[in-house]
């Protein structure tokens, strides 16, 4: 056990990781895909759709206002997670996926137009690659990319002269998910924004890992998942500068983003409701709230110590492994850990470590031009969260040993 957290304790507040598995304790190696939700959130949700449900920013009634209250808490308390100036600029959206689809939509059909560039990073997940090509289609813009080397970090030397007059946008992920590379993002930032090109960047598996501080980075736009930090899925949240949010035209419109309708035209209201449609995902954004609480009461800098320690006792033991390559050896990594064993293929794999209790992603992880610059079909994932242990890396050993023997 590392000296940052009580793992053992921790774990209490996961039934899934105390009950068996395939008769077996859950070894749970997959939370780059989805965290666990811990039982606090679980419990705020389960009392709010029991005791406290209707809907927000509507009527008068106490219970409207009660949930209202709810609702704009769990925002206010992701403005202080990322150290947001304010929270209008965080608008809730069902992910990343679709926060990356806003702004691509929005910001990007007024701001992009023919023979532009949107320069994104070559470790990109297919949520911040497939919006961009599809602004760009529609414009007849390029999409152009920052290389990375065999190690998984990208070469940074490359960025000044990829940055021209022609880029509108830099899109890059601060943690990659196949990789685990950490990107320098303020340092991407910064010579983005000396050219005058603003910077999305996607937090997915940056903000469970590390403390986020958008205003340090100085990025004009950060989206990221409540599932993957220990929330529910369907809620998700894209920050934003000021400016860019206000300037935004609506991507979707309906209830609850308007001023005045008239048949003759509609006057929308300010952001963040602009940019905010129909009625929202409310029990998830009061659940997110309440896993941020839980994960500010672990501390985030304990977290992040913890994993980093966790991460370098995995890579050692896959390591002294034969016939296993890791592929990501960036210098700076977070706890995601991606690997190949000679001649087996990954969904075999994970077939077997999950009939031995241990769940993984074998796959292209939605990142396929990743895994064409490293030429793998796919790889096996196992990405550690805060609830796991030395336990856990080891069962993922004897598992990989397992697997050996059957393939002989
Ligand atoms: N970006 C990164 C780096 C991711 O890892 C993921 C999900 O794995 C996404 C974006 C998409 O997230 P979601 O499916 O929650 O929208």
């Amino acid at each position: 056990m590392t000296k940052y957290l009580d793992v053992a304790t921790i774990r209490q507040d996961f039934p899934l990781l105390t009950a068996p598995f395939h008769g077996k304790r859950l070894v749970y190696l997959d939370s780059a895909v989805s965290g666990q939700v811990p039982l606090p959130a679980i419990e705020r949700m389960h009392h709010y759709e029991a005791y406290e449900h209707t809907n927000v920013h509507r009527g008068v009634s106490t219970l409207s206002q009660e949930a209202t209250d709810s609702y704009e808490g769990a925002r206010e308390k992701v403005r202080a997670l990322l150290n947001a100036p304010s929270s209008k600029q965080v608008i809730w959206t069902r992910g990343t996926t679709e926060s990356i689809n806003l702004v691509a939509q929005a910001w990007g059909r007024q701001n992009v137009k023919e023979g532009d560039e949107i320069l994104l990073s070559a470790m990109e997940h297919h949520a911040n690659i497939v919006p961009w090509q599809l602004l760009a289609q529609e414009k007849g813009a390029k999409i152009k990319v920052i290389p990375m080397n065999d190690r998984g970090e990208l070469i940074l030397e490359d960025l000044d002269g990829l940055l021209t007059e022609r880029t509108k946008i830099v899109g890059v992920t601060q943690v990659s998910n196949v990789l685990g590379t950490i990107n320098p993002v303020k340092e991407i930032i910064a010579k983005a924004h000396a050219k005058g090109i603003p910077v999305l960047v996607d937090g997915a598996q940056g903000v469970p890992h590390m403390p986020v501080d958008v205003q340090d980075l100085d990025c004009d736009f950060y989206v990221f998942s409540g599932h993957k930090l220990s929330g529910p899925t369907g809620i998700g949240v894209l920050y934003g500068r000021k400016e860019l949010l206000e300037a935004m035209p609506p991507w979707h419109g309906g209830g609850s983003m308007i001023l005045s309708v008239t048949w003759e035209k509609t006057v929308f209201m300010g952001i963040p409701a602009k940019l905010e449609a129909g009625t929202p995902a409310i029990t998830q954004a009061i659940g997110l709230g309440a896993a941020i609480d839980y994960l500010k009461g672990l501390s985030f800098d304990r977290i992040a110590a913890h994993e980093h320690a966790l991460l370098q006792y995995a890579t050692d033991r896959l390591k002294a492994i034969e016939g296993l390559r890791i592929i990501g050896e960036a210098a700076n990594k977070a706890s995601v850990i991606s690997f190949v064993l000679e001649g087996i293929h990954p969904h075999d794999i994970g077939s077997i470590l999950d009939h031995e209790g241990i769940v993984v992603r074998a796959g292209h992880h939605c990142a396929q031009p990743v895994m064409q610059h490293f030429q793998v079909p796919a790889t096996t994932r196992a990405s550690l969260a805060y609830y796991n242990d030395e336990a856990d890396v080891d069962a993922l050993v004897v598992g990989i040993q397992k697997v050996k023997d059957i393939f002989g």
